[in-house]
Order: C-alpha cells, then sequence, then structure tokens
C-alpha cells in the first residue's frame, strides 16, 4: 500500500508514507487451505420428557492462529474451528439426538524464502525478532551497516530517525514529513526503506519517464533477490531494487542490468550539495 501524502512546496512534492502489509514484502505467500469436517451423532436421555418438538441449534466458533516464528520456513497456520451442535427433541420423548459436525478449516501460508533473507540471516543483519514493545529508536548503523556512505550521510544531515515497534502492523513504513522509518522488526526492509529515502533525496527520479522505460522493461526479470511486492508499484520497484542492489549487487546487475544504473544514478546524485537543496526545499513541512 503506498500512501501519498502531499505538500506544499516545489519542486516534484513527495514525501510519502507507505506501508507494507507482512504478506506483501517478501514474497507474495502461497495459500493453501485444507476444509476437514467430522460428524458425531449420539443419543441423549433427557431426566423430564421433551414438551415440545423442535430442534435447537448451536454453534461455537474458536479460532487458533500459530504463527511459526522461524524466518527459515516463514510458514503461518491459522486453524479456524467451527462445532455446529444440533439438537433434535421429540415431544413426549426423553431421547434426543444430537449431531455434533466439527469443521475445521486450515490455511497455512507459505512464503516463499527470498534468497537474500537466506544469505542475509548468515551475517549480523540476521532475522531477528525484537520484543514486541515499546518501540525503540536504533542506530541506523547497526541495523543496516551497508547502506551507501552518501545516504548515511543524508540520513544524518535530515535528522532522520529509525524506530523499531514490533507492534506496527507494517513491516515498514517510510515517513519523510515525520522523517521516520518504522521498522516491524530487524530485517532487511530497512533497505526497502533506505530505497525510499534513496529516491527521494536524488529528486524522485524514480518518477522520470526512463526511469519508469527501465520498470517496464525489466520488472517481469526480477527473480534472484527481488519479491513479488516490487512489481506493485514503479516506486516499490525501485525501492525494492536498492535492497537488492545492497544485498547481492552482482545478482542485480546480471539480472537486470538498467535497474541497477538507476539505482547507480540515484545514488550518485546524492551528493552534499544535493542533500542541503533537499533539506532546504523540505524542511518547512517536516514535522
Ligand atoms: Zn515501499
Amino acid at each position: 500500500m503506498l500512501l501519498m501524502r502531499l505538500c506544499i512546496v516545489v519542486p516534484e512534492v513527495s514525501a510519502d508514507s507507505e506501508t507494507l502489509r507482512p504478506a506483501a514484502v517478501w514474497s507474495i505467500p502461497e495459500k493453501r487451505i485444507s476444509v476437514r469436517t467430522r460428524t458425531k451423532k449420539s443419543v441423549k436421555t433427557l431426566k423430564k420428557k421433551a414438551e415440545k418438538t423442535y430442534t435447537k441449534k448451536k454453534e461455537t466458533k474458536s479460532k487458533d492462529t500459530n504463527i511459526e516464528t522461524e524466518e527459515e520456513t516463514k510458514t503461518k497456520t491459522v486453524i479456524d474451528t467451527t462445532v455446529t451442535t444440533t439438537s433434535k427433541y421429540k415431544k413426549g420423548s426423553r431421547k434426543v439426538s444430537v449431531s455434533t459436525v466439527t469443521r475445521t478449516v486450515t490455511t497455512t501460508y507459505k512464503y516463499m524464502t527470498v534468497n537474500a533473507l537466506k544469505e542475509l540471516s548468515a551475517d549480523r543483519t540476521a532475522l531477528t525478532l525484537l520484543p514486541a514493545a515499546p518501540p525503540v529508536v536504533y542506530n541506523i548503523t547497526d541495523l543496516a551497516d551497508r547502506v551507501d556512505a552518501n545516504l548515511l550521510r543524508a540520513f544524518d544531515e535530515f535528522g532522520m530517525t529509525l524506530i523499531i515497534d514490533g507492534s506496527a502492523d507494517a513491516l515498514g513504513t517510510f515517513r519523510m514529513e515525520e522523517r521516520q522509518i518504522i521498522l516491524k522488526r530487524q530485517d532487511s526492509c530497512i533497505y526497502h526503506e533506505l530505497g525510499h529515502f534513496l529516491f527521494f533525496v536524488a529528486g524522485r527520479t524514480d518518477r522520470l519517464p526512463a526511469a519508469n522505460a527501465v520498470y517496464l522493461a525489466e520488472k517481469d526479470l526480477a527473480t534472484s533477490v527481488s519479491s513479488g511486492y516490487s512489481n506493485v508499484s514503479v516506486s516499490e520497484y525501485f525501492a525494492e531494487a536498492y535492497r537488492c542492489y545492497v544485498l547481492d549487487r552482482a545478482a542485480l546487475l546480471n539480472e537486470r542490468p538498467q535497474t541497477c544504473a538507476v539505482v547507480q544514478d540515484a545514488l550518485s546524485k546524492v551528493t552534499d550539495a544535493q542533500v542541503l537543496r533537499i533539506k532546504n526545499t523540505y524542511s518547512a513541512v517536516w514535522k
């Protein structure tokens, strides 16, 4: 999801806040649903005879969510159980026939593991699940030690804050107005959000017609380190491309040379002069 917030300053007004749903970030999940229905019939004896003939139906629902936090398997299973008990009473009879139907719907979401994540789990920026609360401010270099130096300087110059908030419902959010990057946890999503930051600082080169042409030409070639999420929009594509660039530059260059060139071009535009220019342009609307 990409929420655009417009501010009042030229040029190429942009402060975007975007939200990544966990299911959409690394990959499109594979969804498998299995439904199992069990029926049990029994006869119950009442102490007193039934006064009329009627059917009573009771339904109980329980939802059991089991989230496997093992990042290697990246599966999530949701079990939804519905028990329907139907009791049939017959006037003048003490016998009640009871039918219990248990319907279990098991939905398994299997996330295709992205190569980059596998690779990443070996280093110190591995996928570490952090405590859910409270939000903690992190030093950018502790979480993104591979970020390009000029981009890092821009991050500091703008007074950007990096927050990890385990209770956030998005894996990553980039908010230029608030000058914040909010992550749900420590993972390579930081480079995706920094990708948005990169193109913001570079002067929105991801919105130029030439970048759009590259997007159209190469978006379907993303297989190695990119995710299905990158086809959402051109700006998501290039944010994700920066993540790929950081994690496996050689793979990106080999797979999508023009995309790699757009990223490199954006990086080359992040000069100290450009950083000051953007800062002067936007600081009036920063919170
Ligand atoms: Zn994004």
